[in-house]
């Protein structure tokens, strides 16, 4: 008699895992999680996750036991903590999720695999998401999205437990393991349970302020679902979203056509989610190298420590990506807009490598998910080499999307002093004036790192010029082939156009539009 073991990774749920699903059906089995202090000390992870994950952790251990079951927690490197198990009472299978990880991640799911082989072992892993292994190509990618989705999803099985032949190991505290210290005061907090009640609230009444209600920092925090950080961990699986999604679709009156768009807006990011992590599982170095090289040295020479640090202090001088950084900051969270505007206000006017600014977001991004946050980083960074250039000005950002200046005087307590007619661009106002409106010592205001307008424009010019070279013109073709969208994605407005089949000889990836 022998037993299974499920290990589990960033799939903390008992529902619809195909990993435990599978084990049980085979026999008695193991839960097991590993926490890597290896993993912990890469320098995109922060404190917030790894307290976020013993948040999921317990719900998990309380979810397993309520059904008889306990969850084996060992503290070490992936392979050195198998092979304890193995020695202590040997396993006959693995069972697990695929992870589009990050570069560490990759590595260990390499030598976790050939210490499998060496050990006879069968290692059994399986989907969670609609991101395909071993995809060459983007054809037909979206018809299996969907059949992936709209897959039964799959219950609770029974399990029978396989006695632990080890003490689980004591939780090491974050400064233990010396993981980077942040955790914002007011992220959202681990587990199932909060899981559910946010999916459920959103579908029953925030929704309806999703269309309209996602651009602007003031009403993003509740019209967005806010379910990211739970699908980062595999609280619920996509498609127990995609699935409770189009469920409330059908119950909701035939005349609520807003909270009816909202939801169809809301499907197609989910659809996002795996097209955008789709990319780095095809193509793992886009973690820190440019997806067209046409692209590479024309950002990495110049890294401006000065800039960066200022950035990441939020003191660039633009009010509207101060009050972001500070959001950030305090939540760990930001709405979609207002990350590309930090990228964008990173990579053209202040002229910043785009790998730099993505750890130290992916470290404030409660919802790190690697594969949307690479890709993600590169699109807005341009240098995808598919993607039109999008540079969002951050004196217009506030301008449509915070006109009043509640967002600024929110995050920034200088702000509240500026008069209205200053809120814009208030490093213009006379020093007189600011003296008059006690703008001084803490809260002098900062001017801005660059002028905007021309810095912006060199950037561009910079960045079309390498476009522009014929090497890299003829580089895009076979990047759209292997990442290239193959349908015109739904916009964000609900106006989706039918889906229509994209020649590959198309200059750019059909994408997303912006929020
Ligand atoms: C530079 C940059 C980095 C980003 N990094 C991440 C990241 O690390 N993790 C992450 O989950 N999202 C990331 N996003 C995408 C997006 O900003 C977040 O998914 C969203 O703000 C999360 O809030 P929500 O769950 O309330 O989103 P909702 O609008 O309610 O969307 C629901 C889900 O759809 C997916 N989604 C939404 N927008 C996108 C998008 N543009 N691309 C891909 N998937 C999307 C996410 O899984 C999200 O949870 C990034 C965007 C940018 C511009």
């Amino acid at each position: 008699m022998s037993y299974g073991v499920v290990w589990f990774k960033r799939d903390l749920r008992l529902h619809d895992h195909a990993a435990l699903y599978a084990a049980s059906a085979q026999g008695p089995l193991l839960c097991l999680y590993i926490i890597e202090p290896q993993l912990w000390q890469q320098p995109d992870l922060s404190s917030q996750h790894y307290h976020f994950l013993l948040e999921c952790l317990h719900d998990l251990r309380q979810s397993l036991q309520q059904r008889g079951m306990t969850l084996l927690v060992k503290v070490g490197e992936a392979c050195a903590v198998l092979q304890q198990l193995y020695q202590a009472s040997p396993f006959r299978v693995l069972y697990a999720h695929e992870e589009t990880g990050n570069h560490f991640t990759y590595q260990r799911d390499l030598a976790v695999a050939s210490w499998c082989r060496a050990h006879g072992l069968s290692w059994q892993e399986f989907r969670q998401s609609g991101v395909i292994r071993r995809l060459a190509v983007r054809d037909g990618w979206a018809a299996r999205w969907e059949q992936f989705v709209s897959a039964p999803c799959l219950p609770v099985p029974p399990m029978q437990a396989w006695p632990a032949p080890l003490a689980s190991d004591t939780t090491p505290s974050p400064e233990h393991l010396g993981i980077y210290p942040f955790d914002p005061p007011q992220r959202q907090r681990g587990g199932r349970r909060r899981a559910i009640a946010v999916l459920q609230d959103f579908l029953a009444t925030r929704s309806a302020y999703y269309r309209g209600g996602i651009s602007s920092p003031l009403s993003a925090p509740s019209a967005c679902s806010r379910l990211s950080p739970y699908l980062a961990m595999g609280c619920l699986s996509l498609r127990e979203i995609v699935q409770s999604t189009r469920r409330r679709l059908t119950q909701l009156p035939a005349d609520n056509t807003r909270q009816h768009k909202g939801l169809q807006a809301f499907i197609s990011r989910l659809h996002w989610h795996c097209h955008f992590m789709q990319k780095l599982e095809s193509e793992p170095a886009i973690e820190w190298r440019n997806l067209h090289p046409g692209y590479d040295g024309l950002r990495e020479e110049e890294v401006d420590a000065a800039r960066l640090q200022a950035l990441m202090d939020g003191r660039t001088g633009w009010p509207l990506v101060d009050a972001c950084v500070a959001m950030l900051r305090h939540t760990g969270w930001l709405n979609f807009r207002m990350r590309a505007m930090l990228v964008s206000v990173a990579a053209y006017p202040l002229w910043l490598h785009w790998r730099p600014v993505g750890l130290w977001l992916a470290r404030c991004f409660l919802d790190y998910e690697p594969g949307i946050h690479w890709s993600q980083l590169q699109m807005q960074a341009g240098t995808t080499g598919i993607n039109t250039t999008r540079v969002y000005n951050p004196v217009k950002q506030a301008m449509d999307h915070d006109p009043q200046g509640r967002f600024v005087r929110q995050w920034l307590p200088a702000m509240r002093r500026v008069p209205d007619s200053w809120l814009f661009q208030p490093w213009k106002m006379p020093d007189d004036l600011c003296r008059q409106h006690g703008l001084e010592g803490e809260y002098a205001l900062v001017q801005p790192l660059v002028e905007l307008e021309s810095a912006t424009r060199l950037a561009r010019q910079r960045l079309h010029a390498r476009r522009n070279e014929q090497a890299v013109r003829a580089g895009k073709q076979a990047i759209l082939h292997k990442h290239g969208s193959r349908k015109q994605l739904p916009r964000a407005g609900g106006s989706a156009k039918p889906a229509a089949t994209v020649q590959l000889a198309l200059p750019l990836e059909a994408q997303p539009a912006p929020d």
